[in-house]
């Protein structure tokens, strides 16, 4: 598929280093740990796109992959909640990651990685909330469905599903495994859609 064409073109700090505001992208955010390196690997079939690390939080960079269509872009966003790091740079990352979902032109909507197991924390709420102000589309992907049963699972689903309803929200949710390949292909339509390929 196209999306085993991703390379990587650059890691930005800010908003003002990433690739020119051209074309469409979509971006993954979540917690660190909810399983956003692993998705975009099994996404993309490459075992090392993104890193998955052992040490929550260790990528504090905004990374950039291109698809070998025209300006179509994957965008891995700094993980959220990592332990040791001091509040004050914690609130850089976030002043920068709120600068650049806000203002992100081609940004065409955000994957939000939850486990399906911890789903809706602090930090997935206060990206719902700017979802909801900046009028962001969301789709929620519940990583290691495989960790639940079928019926756990599909409630978890309906429940997010419920809330996102509540809040105002224009997103969608899904469950997804890398382990068993759950929802990979519910992942690449609603990418490909998204970003028109
Ligand atoms: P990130 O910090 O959000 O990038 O999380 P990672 O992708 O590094 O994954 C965190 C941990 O969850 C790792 O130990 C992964 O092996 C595990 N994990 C990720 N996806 C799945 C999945 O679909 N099923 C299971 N069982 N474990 C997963």
């Amino acid at each position: 598929s196209t999306f085993q064409s991703a390379h990587f073109i650059k890691s930005a700090e800010k908003l003002s280093q990433c690739p020119l505001d051209q074309g469409v992208e979509v971006a993954f955010a979540g917690r660190s740990n909810a399983g956003k390196s692993t998705a975009l690997n099994t996404l993309t079939n490459q075992k090392k796109l993104a890193r998955t690390s052992k040490t929550p939080g260790r990528t504090q960079l905004i990374n950039c992959f291109g698809l070998n269509v025209d300006d179509r872009r994957l965008i891995d966003l700094p993980g959220y909640g990592f332990a040791k790091v001091p509040i004050a740079m914690k609130k850089v990352w976030q002043a920068h990651m709120q600068d650049y979902l806000m203002n992100r032109r081609s940004l065409a909507g955000v994957v939000l990685v939850m486990d399906i197991r911890h789903p809706l924390k602090e930090f997935d709420e206060m990206m719902l909330d700017w979802a909801k102000s900046n009028r962001m589309k969301v789709h929620v992907l519940l990583t290691k469905s495989d960790k639940l049963k079928r019926g756990p699972a599909k409630s978890t689903m309906l429940a997010v599903q419920k809330v996102l309803k509540t809040l105002g929200v224009d997103g969608s949710v899904q469950t997804f495994s890398s382990l068993n390949g759950d929802g990979v292909d519910d992942l690449r339509t609603k990418l490909a859609e998204w970003l028109v390929l």
